[in-house]
């Protein structure tokens, strides 16, 4: 385990798949994380990460970014309406926008605030009751109405039931993303960035088998 680790196995999975690493960005997902494990991976060189919360990104970010050129950090988790002008003055992107009204709500602050994060909308591929995301068949729509927002949508996102075989969601994704005409895929975690990669994943977010286990 490790970022070199995590980098060959990426390289390994690109070479399969007939694709380029190059296409492929690693998010290191670095909440609840130690700063010392986050300074570790920012000194070898490392300089994409993900948080799930907005304060956890506020509490750590602004430091790390004041010591380390390039920083670029990404909302992988929930998005309130209440925490949404925050999210847009400080992330580069937000992957987890998964509802008509945080859709409209993020376009607004960007107007106000004059510039936005990239984009990607969060779609429930296992159609679980519990979990976020628009559904697969109001992907479509979601994706017009953010683009009449003029908000700038890069791509999709999804976290595949636990239970299931990620690649038939990873493929659902990847299907839904070409027939909007979307480059951009935010799928895989530790335990299946390997078969995401295969599916088409442009970002994987991979956390614990960087960093090691999250202790909470
Ligand atoms: C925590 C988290 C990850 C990383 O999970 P690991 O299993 O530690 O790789 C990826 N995506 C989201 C949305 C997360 O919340």
């Amino acid at each position: 385990m490790g970022l070199t680790d995590i980098r060959t196995r990426i390289e390994d999975a690109c070479t399969r798949a007939g694709r380029k690493p190059a296409d492929v960005a690693l998010i290191a997902i670095s909440k609840v994380q130690p700063n010392e494990r986050v300074k570790a991976v920012l000194d070898e060189g490392h300089r994409l990460f993900g948080e799930n919360t907005v304060q956890e990104a506020e509490g750590k970010w602004p430091d790390f970014r004041a010591r380390y050129d390039g920083v670029e950090v990404h909302l992988v988790g929930p998005l309130q309406s209440n925490k949404a002008r925050r999210a847009v003055e400080i992330f580069d992107a937000i992957h987890s926008v998964d509802r008509p009204k945080i859709a409209r709500t993020i376009a607004r602050l960007a107007q106000e605030i004059g510039h936005c994060p990239d984009l990607f909308l969060q779609v429930n591929t296992g159609e679980e009751p519990q979990k976020a995301g628009v559904l697969p068949d109001e992907t479509d729509a979601f994706v017009a109405e953010c683009r009449a927002l003029d908000l700038p949508v890069r791509g999709l996102m999804c976290i595949p039931p636990v239970e299931e075989t990620p690649s038939l969601h990873f493929a659902l994704l990847a299907k839904l993303a070409a027939r909007n005409d979307l480059s951009g895929l935010s799928m895989g975690m530790s335990g299946d960035f390997e078969e995401a990669i295969a599916q088409g994943a442009t970002h994987v977010r991979v956390g614990s088998a960087i960093f090691g286990e999250r202790v909470y």
